[in-house]
C-alpha cells in the first residue's frame, strides 16, 4: 500500500537514519513492536526501559506517513469542543487538551535530555477563519477554552498582527511546538535501550498463536516468539483484524524555497477553520511548508492525477493569501501522504479483541502529540491500572460501532 507519494522535505538523505540488520533467526521476547515510524519509535522507547522489546520494520524506519508529517504539535483538536459533545463529555474534552499541553512539555523535557537533533521549539498556536460565518463558533471555542483556564487570546481584524487577513482567531501562546518528525523518530530509535534489538527490511507476515505465546513470522520465514504484539503500523491496516478502522484521508503539502522578508510573529503554527482547510509554519531554514485539501483515501495507492491538482489548488490559496508576497514565491517540494481520522480526533492506542495485541496509531492532524500519552497508556494496560484515556483512545471502539 501506498502511504506517501513525492519526495518529502523532511527526510533529505543527509538526515537519514543508522541503517538497522533485518532479523534473522529465531528470538524471544516480552514484546514485539510492528512498525517503525513515529508511534512504533514512541512505544519502542520507553516501554523498552521497562520490557524485553524488540522493533520490527519492513521498509526503513520513519519512511511511512511520519516522513511527510508537517508536525503542528498543537493540544488543540482537528474539531471545536462543542462538535465534539456527541463523543466526549466536556471534562474529557478538557483533560484531552491538558493531555495536549502535558505532552508537549514531556516533548521539550526529553529534548533536553536526548539534545534537540530534531529541530523542536514550542511555538504559539493560532486556529483563524477569514469567513464571517465562522466567527460565531471560534468565539464559542475560545471562550470555552478560556473558560477553563487555557491561555487564550482572541484575534480579529483590528489586532491581527500576520501578514494575511483574518476575521477571527484563537491564539494559544503556549499552545504548541514543532519538529521534524523523521528526525524525531530518528533520535528516539538511536536512544532507545534496546539497540540490537531494532531490525529494519523485516515484514511480519503472519502469526500464530500457540498456548499463551505469539510465533510471528517474517517474510523469509524467520521467528520471534513474544507474550505481546503492539501493531503500530500506522494506516496500512493489513495486520487489523478489521479493515477501515478509521477513515484514511490523503493530505498534500507544499514548501516554498525561501521567501524573503516573509515571518508570522513568534512564528506561530497556523490553521484555519476552513473546509477543506489548510495548515502552515515556517520552516527553520525559513521556508514555508503549506498543506491541507484532504481527499478521502481508498484502494491502495494515492492518485498522482488528484494529487497535481490539488498541488495547485494550495499553490493557488497560498498566493492569493500571502499576495503581497507572489513574486517571491516558489515551489521546491511536493508531497502527500495518508493519515487517519477518527469521531473523536484522536487514536487508535489500547488492547485489541485479544488482551495481548495492542494498536497504537496516532490520528488526526495532531495526532502525534497524543500518541505521547500511549506508552504510558499501553504500560497502564499490561499492568491492569486505571488510565483516563483507555476508554477514549480504545482501538475497539470502532469495531464494536460497524
Ligand atoms: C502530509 C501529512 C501531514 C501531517 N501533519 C501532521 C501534523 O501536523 N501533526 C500531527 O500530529 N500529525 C500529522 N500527520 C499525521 C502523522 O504523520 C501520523 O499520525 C503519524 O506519522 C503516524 O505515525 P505511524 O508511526 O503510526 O505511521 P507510519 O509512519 O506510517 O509508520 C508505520 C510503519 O509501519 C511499517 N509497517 C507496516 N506494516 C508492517 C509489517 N507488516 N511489518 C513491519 N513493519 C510494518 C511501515 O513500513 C511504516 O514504516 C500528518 C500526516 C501527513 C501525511
Amino acid at each position: 500500500m501506498e502511504v506517501v507519494k513525492g519526495v518529502p522535505y523532511f527526510c533529505k538523505s543527509e538526515n537519514k537514519c543508522k541503517q538497522y540488520p533485518y532479523f534473522e533467526g529465531e528470538k524471544k521476547a516480552d514484546i514485539l513492536i510492528v512498525g517503525g515510524g513515529i508511534d512504533g519509535a514512541i512505544a519502542n522507547y520507553y516501554l523498552s526501559e521497562k520490557y524485553n522489546c524488540v522493533l520490527v520494520e519492513k521498509e526503513r524506519i520513519g519512511c511511512g506517513c511520519t516522513s511527510c508529517a508537517t508536525v503542528l504539535l498543537e493540544y488543540q483538536l482537528d474539531d471545536f469542543a462543542h462538535e465534539l459533545d456527541s463523543v466526549m463529555s466536556e471534562s474529557e474534552i478538557i483533560s484531552v487538551y491538558k493531555m495536549g499541553l502535558d505532552s508537549i512539555e514531556e516533548i521539550a523535557k526529553l529534548i533536553k535530555t536526548l539534545g534537540n537533533k530534531c529541530h523542536f521549539s514550542k511555538r504559539p498556536s493560532m486556529l483563524f477563519s477569514n469567513k464571517i460565518t465562522d466567527m460565531p463558533s471560534i468565539k464559542k471555542e475560545y471562550k470555552f477554552r478560556q473558560k477553563h483556564g487555557f491561555n487564550v487570546q482572541y484575534i480579529n481584524a483590528d489586532n491581527n498582527p500576520y501578514p494575511f487577513e483574518l476575521k477571527a482567531g484563537i491564539l494559544a501562546p503556549d499552545g504548541g511546538a514543532e519538529l521534524n518528525a523523521y528526525l524525531f523518530t530518528k533520535q528516539l530509535i538511536e536512544a532507545s535501550s534496546n539497540q540490537s534489538q531494532i531490525f529494519e527490511n523485516t515484514k511480519v507476515e503472519s502469526v500464530e498463536k500457540i498456548d499463551d505465546k505469539y510465533h510471528v513470522y517474517m517474510n523469509y520465514g524467520d521467528k520471534i516468539i513474544v507474550d505481546k504484539i503492539i501493531y503500530a503500523t500506522g494506516f496500512n491496516f493489513e495486520q487489523m483484524p478489521s479493515a477501515n478502522m478509521c477513515e484514511r484521508y490523503v493530505t498534500y503539502s507544499l514548501v516554498t524555497k525561501q521567501i524573503e522578508g516573509l515571518s508570522f510573529k513568534n512564528n506561530a503554527l497556523m490553521q484555519d477553520s476552513g473546509d477543506p482547510y489548510h495548515y502552515f509554519r515556517m520552516l527553520p531554514d525559513n521556508r514555508l511548508i503549506y498543506g491541507g485539501e484532504d481527499t478521502k483515501f481508498s484502494g491502495d495507492t494515492i492518485s498522482e492525477s488528484v494529487a497535481k491538482k490539488k498541488y495547485e489548488k494550495l499553490n493557488a490559496s497560498l498566493i492569493k493569501m500571502l499576495k503581497q508576497y507572489e513574486s517571491r514565491i516558489a515551489i521546491d517540494y511536493e508531497f502527500s501522504g495518508v493519515f487517519g481520522q477518527t469521531d473523536n480526533n484522536l487514536g487508535l492506542i489500547g488492547e485489541g479483541e485479544d488482551k495481548n495485541i495492542f494498536y497504537f496509531t496516532s490520528c488526526g492532524a495532531n495526532g502525534i502529540i497524543n500518541s505521547f500519552c500511549g506508552a504510558k497508556l499501553v504500560d497502564d494496560i499490561i499492568q491492569n491500572k486505571q488510565n483516563i484515556f483507555k476508554k477514549l483512545f480504545d482501538p475497539n471502539r470502532y469495531i464494536t460501532d460497524k
